[in-house]
């Protein structure tokens, strides 16, 4: 066993970097790569000991592995969770938290303005089996009071929202969940862990997409669900040991890496996010713009209680419409369109004819996404690079 990094609680920068490292009796620096799907034993009896339960040892890279066991104990310690467990991708661990803790009968409460896959689980999936659902807008404290004055089973929410930046009340939804018998799931995509802790405010699982800020460089696909041993171990563990969403361990691996940055690359995006908000909202090409920490955004006071910053991306309408938003999209230069976030190139997307395509248009509407509405995932490039090259994308909406 090494010795312990600490007997003082670590930082999340140190965390980031050196949480869950694993090393082997070769001692090499980096994390190491195990790219194996079985383990060996050495003798028929030690095999059947660790079926039993009564000796610790790897078994199959679908029930753990060395080098996802690192990754799982390094965002375990930077969440301050007990346990974490890793998943294939972000909906595969969105998925199996709901799917694992749900029986037909049940019922679920959920933010309407939510990642588009995760709202089809919600809308169709769930109810397949049974289970009856309900939407209301994360932001009305008073529609969630409403929806959980019957018993509930499980609450899903996302803060900030995916596009519209909307903020729900993480410390109320939760009391008023937990009274109505309900578990309460928070998806931290946008926020990451840096800038928002949820189980400080009474959540009680909360899910990440790692393809997002922690792998961050567009590599690889990944996800995480993390909350108290007890209910990962006896509810989440089960499911996910049976059906088989494990994440490879070169994933893993990459996101470990990735993770080694996460506290220089998330709020460097942040403080660039916040630069671009500012300069849009002088712009009059631009009608409306949603950034936590402008002085115009609704729930700036409820979004500071609760995180730490304003995060990575901005929301915001060209006043001309679909098509001035598509002709200022084909102008930009340096930032690319792609649907994807929380990468270091910066990238933007137009919400209504892509990642809520799908999602009916009066639903869309209720949402506050309209046909001029851009998603600008901020990037690592220098800030005045970015500047620059929004505004001669504006200017390019002027010139007709
Ligand atoms: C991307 C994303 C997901 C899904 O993650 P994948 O890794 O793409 O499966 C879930 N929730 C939010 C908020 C996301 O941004």
């Amino acid at each position: 066993m090494a010795k312990p990094l600490s007997d003082k609680p670590l930082r999340p920068a140190t965390l980031l970097v050196r949480g869950g490292t694993a090393r082997t009796n070769i001692d090499e620096t980096s994390e190491a790569l195990f790219l194996t799907s079985g383990y060996v034993y050495d003798s028929a009896q030690q095999a059947e000991n660790v079926f039993l339960g009564t000796e610790q040892h790897f078994q199959y890279s679908r029930f753990g592995n060395p080098t996802v066991q690192m990754l799982e104990d390094r965002l375990a310690a930077l969440e301050g969770a007990e346990a974490c467990r890793a998943t294939a991708t972000g909906m595969a661990a969105v998925s199996s938290a709901m799917l694992s803790h749900l029986k037909a009968g049940d019922r679920v409460v959920a933010s309407r303005a939510l990642f588009g896959s995760c709202h089809w689980i919600v809308s169709t999936l769930l109810p397949r089996y049974g289970i009856r659902t309900e939407f209301v807008d994360g932001g009305d404290l008073d529609a969630w009071e409403k929806a959980l004055s019957t018993p509930a089973d499980l609450v899903l929410l996302e803060t900030p929202s995916n596009p519209m930046l909307e903020i729900v009340d993480l410390r109320a939804v939760s009391e008023l969940a937990h009274r109505a018998g309900a578990v309460v799931v928070v998806d931290n995509v946008f926020a990451t862990p840096l800038l928002q802790r949820p189980l400080e405010f009474g959540a009680d699982v909360v899910v990440y997409s790692a393809t997002k800020h922690f792998d961050g460089q567009g590599r690889v696909l990944g996800g995480a669900v993390l909350g108290t041993k007890k209910w990962i171990e006896e509810v989440l563990q089960p499911f996910t040991r049976n059906t088989g969403p494990s994440i490879s361990p070169f994933n893993a691996w990459v996101i470990l890496k990735g993770l080694e940055t996460l506290h220089l690359r998330v709020p460097a995006m942040c403080r660039s996010a916040e630069a671009i908000a500012e300069m849009l909202e002088t712009r009059p090409e631009v009608s409306r713009v949603a950034y936590p920490t402008l002085r115009s955004f609704p729930a700036r006071e409820l979004a500071m209680r609760q995180m730490s910053a304003g995060g990575t991306m901005v929301t915001f309408d060209l006043a001309g419409g679909k098509e001035a938003a598509f002709r200022f999209m084909d102008a930009l230069r340096i930032v690319d369109v792609s649907n994807n976030l929380g990468d270091s190139k910066s990238l933007i997307t137009h919400p209504a004819t892509t990642t809520h395509m799908r999602v009916a248009e009066e639903e869309r509407a209720r949402l506050g996404i309209t046909a001029g509405t851009v998603r600008f995932s901020v990037g690592l490039e220098d800030v005045d690079d970015l500047l620059e090259d929004v505004a001669q994308a504006l200017d390019a909406l002027r010139a007709g």
